[in-house]
């Protein structure tokens, strides 16, 4: 008996034809699951300079091994893919009832691979996987289709699709589930590419049953009874995370027109207690007690009279300070409409705020946006832009290929402007006020993203944000500690309270697996699965001069942000030698001999 499900199923679109395979049981000891798990599939079975969007690539959807139990929190699931955004291997997290569902049609893992001749959608049942023709379902938002799938396999159906920016390759469309998304790196592009728009699952529900349940109930009841008297828990169930929003303005910290500025003086207007008065009700994952969304009206827009789960925080900094604006109904109705069309709203949110900042500097004109005046704060325009670039119209199109791209079909200057490291656009935290979160990002071996490793004690005041020294050894520390959680998986806002220990307690009595009982070992396992990844980046070219932050951040002083005001990023090669110093690896970044050794890698060896 053990939580993990012990097989993964692989459906080739190409063939239509699936097949089931065993997990061996050292990919288990040495990754966990998901985040790791995808991690090592992706570089064994991809060669260098896949095509993102070539049928070749891998689209891999994930459940931990402690999914699907009566641990609260644990039931997010992952989908990795190389990203057509980036190029690096990507993992993005989302939430709903489809990873359970997927543990309890018998898999740990699910591999797309090939690409459909026409568009398909994939049906899993208990008799097997059935191959269906998605013509009639083109165009569909995610919610008309989750309920026209609903309505064609049985109300327990779940399922996760694409949009209209999926099917048209935008570069950050996302994988849509329930109201949640895998939102960022363009998962939903990949999906997109392999003409797959939706995958659902119906099946009898499996009791996962854990190796000691005896032990495990107890440990459940523990969590639950930490949980209830937690202080973050509890400001996360009744607020949930628009509380950031005045933490990061005061911190300075609140990118405000494409990074210009660091906090807004209207900020109360998008406080967390102003977004709490328009919380209509919870909502939430799969057995989850913290249930941190929140359902809001929709007043604009396809969406318009009817509800959305959110806005999270970063959808709040993307369409509010982001682009000038502290208007909280506008950003519902935004982030509604990136919904439909099944959009990152960081990326969406980025790009446009990229382009405001290229018109108010005269880099372009009503020439070439369409004729829309992009003056910051101008609704209708972000509006008209979400729209263009969810069908890849004129701009839209080019604002479609991601930031980094953008800038430089633009060419002259437009770089300058273009917020991103590796491709991915930037969330909202502007590193020049917290250094070792700027290192973090840098690093991150998928590009951008505040959930690679994120430095608490550096955004609640423990240590100096400022200071760029004797940064690299923590951020390599808090990085282990996310690519630990993210192959079990725990969910960041969800774990309160929780410590490595009480995930050895878990993970040991949920496999009977004893390695799994020392922290140092699960440690090392977080750190393996960064190093995978680095290895996987290696490989595709990525160096030391790709953990880079945008000329901004290190040669432009922040401006109007209290106590961060003035701040820059002086000595970002410093703080890279720290941090590969921490990892063992060499001055350009590249995982040395013996420490892909020590980390039992040593079949990457010879691929570096
Ligand atoms: S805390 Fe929020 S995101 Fe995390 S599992 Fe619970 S409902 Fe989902």
């Amino acid at each position: 008996m053990s939580a993990f499900a012990g097989k993964l199923l692989r459906i080739d679109l190409s063939q239509s034809t699936y097949r089931e395979e065993e997990i061996p049981d050292q990919y288990y000891r040495q990754f966990i699951s998901a985040r790791g798990l995808g991690a090592k599939f992706l570089y064994d079975e991809l060669k260098a300079n896949t095509d993102p969007l070539g049928p070749e690539n891998r689209l891999i959807m994930l459940i931990g091994v402690l999914g699907g139990t009566g641990l609260q929190g644990f039931s997010k699931w992952a989908v990795i893919s190389k990203s057509p955004l980036t190029g690096t291997l990507f993992r993005s997290i989302t939430g709903g009832n489809f990873g359970a569902w997927m543990k309890h049609a018998g898999y740990d893992l699910i591999i797309f691979e090939g690409k459909a001749r026409i568009p398909t959608y994939v049906h899993i049942d208990k008799d097997g996987v059935h191959f269906h023709g998605a013509e009639d379902l083109l165009g569909l938002d995610p919610r008309q289709l989750q309920e026209r799938l609903k309505e064609s396999h049985g109300p327990h159906t779940e399922s996760a699709c694409i949009g209209l920016a999926g099917e048209k390759l935008v570069r950050y469309a996302v994988i849509t589930s329930g109201e949640r998304t895998a939102s960022r790196g363009g998962m939903g592009t990949v999906m997109g590419s392999k003409n797959l728009k939706a995958v659902s699952i119906n099946v009898p529900i499996r009791k996962i049953a854990p190796f000691d349940e005896a032990t495990f109930k107890i440990l459940i009841k523990k969590q639950i009874s930490i949980l209830k008297g937690h202080p973050r828990r509890k400001n996360m169930t009744t607020i949930g995370t628009p509380y950031i929003t005045t933490v990061v303005d005061g911190l300075g910290i609140l990118p405000v027109k494409n990074f210009q500025e660091g906090s807004i003086q209207t900020i109360r207007e998008i406080s967390g207690d102003e977004l709490y008065a328009l919380k209509r009700a919870k909502a939430g994952c799969h057995v989850c007690m913290t249930r941190c969304g929140g359902m809001r009206d929709v007043t604009e827009g396809p969406f318009k009279g009817s509800q959305i789960d959110g806005p999270e925080y970063e959808s709040i900094y993307a369409f509010g300070p982001l682009l000038g604006l502290t208007d909280r109904q506008f950003v519902i109705n935004a982030n509604a409409l990136c919904d439909y069309y099944g959009l990152d709203t960081i990326s969406t949110g980025v790009c446009i705020a990229f382009a405001f900042e290229l018109f108010e500097k005269g880099l372009i004109s009503t020439a070439d946006t369409d004729g829309l005046e992009l003056g910051w704060g101008n609704q209708a325009a972000i509006f008209s832009l979400i729209e263009k670039i969810g069908n890849r119209e004129g701009f839209g199109s080019i604002l479609g290929e991601g930031v980094k791209e953008a800038a430089e079909q633009l060419g002259g200057q437009a770089t300058d402007y273009a917020m991103h490291i590796k491709g991915l656009e930037l969330p909202g935290y502007d590193p020049r006020g917290v250094k070792g979160y700027g290192l973090s990002m840098a690093t991150s071996n998928i590009g951008g993203s505040h959930m690679y490793g994120r430095p608490r004690d550096e955004l609640s005041g423990m240590v100096d944000p400022f200071t760029e020294k004797e940064k690299g050894a923590s951020i390599a520390q808090v990085q282990k500690e996310q690519a630990l959680e993210d192959s079990l998986i725990a969910c960041t806002f969800g774990n309160s309270g929780l410590t490595a220990q009480m995930y050895a307690e878990f993970l040991t009595a949920a496999t009977g697996i004893d390695a799994f009982s020392s922290t140092d070992n699960l440690l090392k396992i977080g750190e393996r699965i960064i190093c995978m990844e680095r290895c996987f980046n290696v490989r595709e070219g990525f160096r030391r001069k790709d953990d880079a932050l945008p000329r901004r951040m290190i040669s432009e002083p922040l401006r109007n942000a209290g106590h961060s005001t003035g701040q820059v990023v002086r000595d970002l090669d410093h703080l890279l030698d720290e941090y590969y110093d921490a990892l063992g690896y060499t001055k350009d970044g590249i995982p040395t001999i013996e420490r892909l050794k020590d980390l039992g890698l040593d079949e990457m060896v010879s691929n570096l």
